[in-house]
């Protein structure tokens, strides 16, 4: 990791508000000493993008969690399960028990019970341990217009626990097509009333959408790009996250190409990406930059990291670091795909590299909290 930003100015970057529950637990127990050890308040980075258990619901315990994998490293973190639960059919994969969607053609179906585990797990921690984690619901199917009540259910049963929904999905490469019953839609009226309901109430959005079908060829307009735009328009008061910029393992950045057919150019990536940050209809929706699969294209080669860098320094306020991990061991599984940004975090500005790592998060999440709390405050008997 790059010496510059090692953060020994953590507690100089947070507002008022977010200050304390950007300090570790140990700097929280006390008035802050002139002379206490600065480690108490570095940390690498706020955790937007997190899930703690995997596709068959197993995963790292919540406390260890917060104490020996984020550690003295991640100051704050989301937490949510996956809403998927991968099928073990005995015809199909006999003793062999998949724990992940690509190792079985059995479907994959929604698990509700993800959100009560969370919620239970969460209210067994440690207030200094809460105070550094945002719980997300994620255990409802975007396809069914009853989604809505299961999110609002969920906020009636556990107040005080939740700051948004998501990760969920619509689509995936290798995984929408595998969920049991409807397919989602960017276009489904259900999304749209989990979307008002988010902005009614406050809740922050992480919100996974392929921008593009898997092997998409060069120089054609990504396919849910349209649809994807549409939607957000739709939600201008609804803060909500784009997971992993649209990008995933077989799809691709866009490249500036032309086709054989037309000599029209489309907009590389960066280009499609600018004109959606500098849209005022847009000015609601964020990008994550989370999974190692969006670092690898983003350091894959000297003018990638280059675009990358002044992206993040030319638009600092609209992009978070996530890792994506899933059930991690160990803090060193944690911070491999932060490390993995090394050569964009040595380019970046001290402003733009501490707004991506933990300012935007602490802004976002810290006024979703507030107003999903005060919600609760109103609408909870
Ligand atoms: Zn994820």
């Amino acid at each position: 990791m790059p010496e510059g930003i090692k953060l020994g100015v953590l507690a100089l970057t947070c507002v008022a508000a977010s200050c304390a529950a950007l300090m570790p637990s140990a700097a929280l127990a006390r008035k802050p000493q002139p002379s206490a050890p600065t480690h108490e308040l570095r940390c690498l980075f706020n955790d937007s993008h997190f899930h703690l258990t995997n596709y068959v619901q197993q995963g790292t315990d919540m406390g260890k969690y917060v104490d020996e994998i984020m550690g003295d490293k991640v100051c704050r973190s989301t937490v949510f399960g996956i809403p998927l639960q991968q099928t073990w059919s005995y015809g199909n994969s006999g003793d062999f028990a998949p724990t992940y969607y690509l190792q079985s053609d059995a479907p994959l179906y929604y698990y509700s019970f993800t959100d009560a585990y969370i919620a239970s797990a969460y209210l067994k921690l440690r207030p200094d341990q809460r105070r550094r984690l945002d719980p997300m619901i994620t255990g409802f199917n975007p396809a069914d217009m009853y989604a809505v009540d299961h999110i609002r259910r969920v906020l009636e049963t556990y107040p005080g626990v939740f700051t948004g929904i998501g990760e969920f999905t619509i689509h995936k490469e290798f995984v929408s097509s595998k969920v049991a019953g409807e397919i989602a839609s960017l276009t489904d009226p259900a999304l749209d009333r989990i979307l008002d309901f988010a902005g009614e109430v406050g809740l922050a959005v992480i919100l996974h959408s392929d921008i593009d079908m898997p092997f998409a060829k060069a120089g054609a307009e990504p396919v849910f790009l349209q649809q994807m735009k549409d939607l957000l328009r739709r939600h201008p008061q609804t803060m909500i996250i784009w997971a992993h910029i649209g990008l995933g393992r077989v799809v691709h950045p866009v490249q500036g190409q032309a086709t054989a057919d037309t000599a029209e150019r489309n907009p590389a990536y960066r280009d499609l990406v600018e004109a959606m940050i500098t849209d005022p209809t847009l000015s609601h929706v964020y990008f994550d930059i989370s999974w190692d699969e969006v670092a690898k294209y983003a350091v894959s080669s000297p003018g990638s990291i280059e675009n990358t860098a002044a992206m993040l320094n030319k638009y600092p306020e609209r992009f978070l670091f996530g890792t994506d991990n899933v059930a991690p061991k160990d803090q060193a599984t944690q911070l491999r795909v932060f490390n993995m940004w090394d050569p964009i975090w040595a380019k970046l500005t001290p402003e733009a590299s501490l707004k991506v790592r933990t300012g935007n998060y602490a802004r976002i999440f810290d006024a979703a909290s507030a107003r999903v709390r005060a919600w609760e405050a109103k609408n909870v008997k």
